[in-house]
């Protein structure tokens, strides 16, 4: 009852000044009543996110200099798994706090709940923004988040969640953020010791489902509880933030061919041997002794690598820098998102429709994965799709693909049709949009693009190498 009060008082003291919805009120009430130390030092006011381990929230505290300023207050889920919460602050604290990579300011906990508490860097949504950009723009936004990548990567830190969601972008301020390390892992030697536990972990339980069961804190406590957790499906979807960019006019990539991954011969397993533990509550013998299967597979489906996509075992940083090459591709396009791949095998189909098939299937051979696809898809010429996107070129060429060209866009063809003075100005702004340095785009970019997105993880550029490609030539600090 007592609370009841508390919060209708809030609520329309709150309301009063900038209208907040009500179901965000009640979660900021919530938030206050499971970490009540929050409210001594801060005034939520607002919630900026919300993804399947954690929700986000906008915090003003009033500083020793008596300046207010503001936090990102990230409530994780209590069901994360202890280690993986550490593993996540230990990311922020020892690689974070510069060259682009977010830091973090304090951690409250109070039980299984835990705020991370971070400098609040003011973003515009990716998708209001990427149609935009002056080229300058791009190169420089590429730039900043393979600087967070070389400085991550030298760590041993690989990401595994690269996308413009996590990387903000203040677009007035130039400044860059690098976030969420709530998917990250550890490569062989990395410096990051909880992300060498959480790897020692990962083996210990032996994890057929990949890492996510370590969001569940019975994991350890239980196996029965462990192998349950994941056979449920979690009830927020993957990407809540970007799951809403699907509204967007542009629309996503269709898939042009079927494709499948075969089995790999198995070597420990019998071929019929099958597996029997398919919705049970236990991991059977077969899956327990198929090592090589044991594929992390986080991530979002559009920016995941092909060796990700295919389940290869060895998996290093090599993944985020295909993350970012598929964001340079959305740059370039003006189109986001670029791939909206609803599984692994729609998006596997949508990297061979850009890069060719037989491209794919020999790069994936080199990984040790045999992929099947019903028909040949010829790779594109990376500058032809991304100007003929952007609508300034034509495409006359009848070998490309009609789904890449701008007039089969449906939203288009109506702007064509009926034009308001909404989209007046919009057109007038594209057609200066033209003149910001897109009608001049150097080669290099095409080449930094074409090498970021090399479909085997071996030759794939890394970050450190990108820094001294020509296209940033001139940028140094
Ligand atoms: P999740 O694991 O739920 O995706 P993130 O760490 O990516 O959590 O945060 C979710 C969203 O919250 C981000 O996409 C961003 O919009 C916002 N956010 C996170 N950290 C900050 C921050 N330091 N400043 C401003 N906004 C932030
Ligand atoms: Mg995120
Ligand atoms: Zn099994």
């Amino acid at each position: 009852m007592e609370g009841a009060q508390t919060l209708d008082k809030r609520g329309k003291t709150e309301q009063n000044k900038r209208k907040i919805p009500r179901d965000v009120e009640m979660d900021i009430e919530y938030l206050y009543e499971i970490v009540p130390q929050l409210s001594t030092v801060f005034r939520i006011t607002d919630k900026i996110g919300e993804g399947t381990f954690s929700s986000v929230y906008l915090g003003e505290a009033q500083m020793a200099s008596g300046k207010r300023e503001r936090f990102a207050l990230k409530h994780l889920i209590p069901t994360s798994h202890p280690v993986r919460i550490a593993a996540e602050l230990q990311c922020l604290t020892v690689a974070g706090g510069k060259e682009n990579v977010m830091g973090v300011t304090y951690c409250f906990r109070k039980d299984h709940h835990v705020v991370i508490v971070m400098p609040y860097v003011e973003h515009q949504p990716f998708v209001e923004i990427v149609a935009s950009l002056s080229f300058e723009e791009v190169r420089q936004y590429i730039y900043h988040l393979l600087k967070a990548l070389k400085h991550i990567h030298k760590f041993g830190i690989i990401h595994r969640d690269i996308k413009p969601t996590n990387f903000l972008y203040n677009r007035r301020e130039k400044k860059y953020a690098l976030v969420d390390f709530g998917l990250a892992q550890g490569t062989p030697d990395t410096q990051i010791e909880l992300l060498k536990e959480l790897m020692g972990l990962c083996k210990t339980s032996r994890s057929v489902f990949g890492e996510r069961n370590l969001n569940n804190i019975n994991s350890t406590k239980n196996p029965v509880d462990k192998v349950e957790g994941h056979l449920l499906k979690p009830t927020k979807t993957e990407d809540v933030v970007s799951r809403r960019f699907v509204a967007n006019k542009r629309r996503p990539l269709p898939a042009r061919a079927s494709v499948s991954i075969q089995k790999p011969k198995p070597t420990a397993v019998k071929p019929s041997l099958t597996c029997s533990c398919y919705l049970s509550d236990r991991i059977c013998n077969i899956c327990l002794s198929r090592k090589q299967q044991v594929a992390p597979r986080a991530g979002t489906p559009g920016f995941r690598a092909p060796e990700v996509l295919t389940k290869c075992p060895d998996q290093g940083t090599a993944i985020d820098m295909w993350s970012a090459g598929v964001i340079l591709l959305s740059l370039l396009s003006g189109r986001y998102p670029f791939f909206k791949a609803s599984d692994d095998l729609m998006a596997l189909t949508q990297i061979m429709t850009i890069r060719g098939s037989r491209e794919t299937i020999q790069a994936a051979k080199k990984f040790g994965k045999a992929i099947v696809c019903s028909r040949e898809l010829p790779p594109l010429d990376l500058r032809v799709l991304c100007e003929t996107l952007r609508g300034i070129r034509s495409c006359g060429d009848h070998s490309f693909p009609t789904e890449f060209k701008a007039s089969h866009h449906p939203a288009e063809i109506t702007q064509d049709q009926t034009r308001t003075a909404e989209e007046e100005i919009a057109q007038s702004t594209s057609e200066s949009r033209q003149e910001n340095g897109w009608n001049n785009v150097p080669d290099h970019v095409y080449d930094l693009l074409d090498k970021l997105l090399d479909l085997n993880p071996e030759t794939r550029i890394t970050a450190a190498a990108t820094l001294h490609h020509p296209l940033f030539q001139d940028i140094a600090d």
